[in-house]
């Protein structure tokens, strides 16, 4: 037998494990102090009221013979995606039922979406980016180019005409820059993609947080973007559902690539190696599309925006320079030095966790990640910390 020698290629260590294992050595060696975290883009706040109700009442029917559900509908049951469907209807997005998937997060689906391309596709990607957009083609064994955000671009790349690629990674608002393309600059992108023929894979995990109408928080919201892109979302970061697991993905049915339309390509991949979100988990996200639903994750929302004001306002006390934060939950702030030192000055001299910008790319060098889901109270301290560090 031959292994998947791909996997030799990729990164050792997923870096959230380093900061962990680098966290974890520190608070052993030093069992007082109170490390602050800002670093892992978990949320912190629990999930809305309304979230809590439907899947206790899920729950329960799933107890009653009447309201026992077995194998649900691989792709979603019709309520959810309905309800996704109105939810992108409101921003005078027009979607079919049947093109929005239920997932299990973005994440999966955003690796699993790649058993739809051949390996001989070139992707590119941008770089700073999630990590997790590298790493899934790196185990496939495509060729992965990168596209530079850098502070003079604002860590938002545009395309380059002499550049090919076939496969094209968007994250806006951007993890972990927190930079926001806006609708020109994403006309640029569609325009580019559909000129060579290649896919866009857009990751809008961060969609809820742009409060701009002038920024797009869909790729759909672009002419022209539903014979190229494929949207991932998800209501971890929009809706606490981190632990709770459940997403969507778009693939529109003007989506056609060598004659073929890549809508059911994806709805025989999912039916053949994935049995769908749990009932109850589809019941507690539909509650999330409900009035009641958007009022009370609006709350949450506030909160983590208040967080990253009281972040970039320190900075601003500062002096840093940082991109992000205003629609995003993400701070990047220039650390003026190798990141990873950064990291370890901010965990030694002021207890505080953030995320080394290397970790996110080549281009993330000198630059350090901060995030705003954290504790209120706990994010004043660690800004408080991070001033007196100077
Ligand atoms: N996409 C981006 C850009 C992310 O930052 C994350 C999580 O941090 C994900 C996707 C994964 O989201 P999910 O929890 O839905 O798998």
């Amino acid at each position: 037998m031959k292994i998947n020698q791909n996997y030799l290629n990729v990164k050792k260590s997923y870096l959230f494990t380093e900061i962990g294992n680098r966290v974890k050595k520190f608070q052993s060696d030093n069992p007082d102090a109170d490390v602050i975290k800002l670093g892992i883009g978990d949320v912190t706040l629990p999930l809305a009221p309304v979230v809590v109700d439907a899947l206790k009442k899920a729950a329960d029917e799933m107890g009653e013979k009447q309201g026992f559900r077995g194998y649900g509908p691989e792709q979603g049951y019709d309520f959810l995606r309905e309800a996704v469907r109105d939810y992108y209807l409101k921003r005078n997005i027009c979607l079919e039922a049947n093109e929005i998937f239920i997932s299990d997060g973005a994440k999966s689906d955003l690796g699993n979406i790649l058993d739809l391309f051949s390996e001989c596709n070139t992707v590119l990607v941008p770089d700073p980016v999630y990590p997790v957009y590298v790493d899934t083609n790196i185990m496939a064994g495509r060729k992965v180019i990168f596209a530079d955000g850098t502070e003079e671009n604002g860590f938002l790349p545009m395309p380059d005409e002499n550049i090919k690629c076939d496969i094209i990674y968007i994250c806006s608002p951007n993890n972990p820059t927190g930079a926001v393309y806006s609708r020109e600059e994403l006309k640029k992108w569609v325009d580019y993609a559909n000129s060579m023929d290649a896919v866009i894979l857009f990751d809008a995990a961060y969609e809820a947080f742009v409060t701009d109408e002038a920024l797009p928080r869909s790729i759909y919201e672009i002419e022209g973007a539903k014979n190229c892109a494929i949207e991932f979302s998800s209501l971890s970061k929009t809706a606490g559902f981190t632990g709770t697991r459940c997403g969507y993905t778009i693939v529109p049915h003007a989506l056609i690539r060598e004659g073929q339309t890549l809508n059911p390509f994806w709805l025989r991949r999912q039916t053949t190696k994935f049995n769908g979100v749990s009932y109850i988990i589809q019941r507690g996200a539909e509650a999330v599309f409900t009035e009641a639903g958007q009022r009370q994750i609006k709350t949450s929302l506030d909160y983590y925006r208040e967080n990253a004001k009281t972040i970039t306002e320190g900075l601003d006390k500062l002096g840093k320079k940082y991109v992000g934060g205003k629609h995003s939950p993400y701070i990047w702030m220039r650390c003026d030095m190798p990141s990873w030192e950064y990291f370890d000055l901010l965990l030694n001299k002021a207890n505080v966790v953030g995320t080394p910008g290397a970790g996110f790319g080549r281009n993330g060098e000198g630059w350090f990640r901060l995030t705003a889901f954290g504790d209120a109270d706990a994010t004043k301290e660690a800004v408080k910390r991070i001033i007196a560090l100077g």
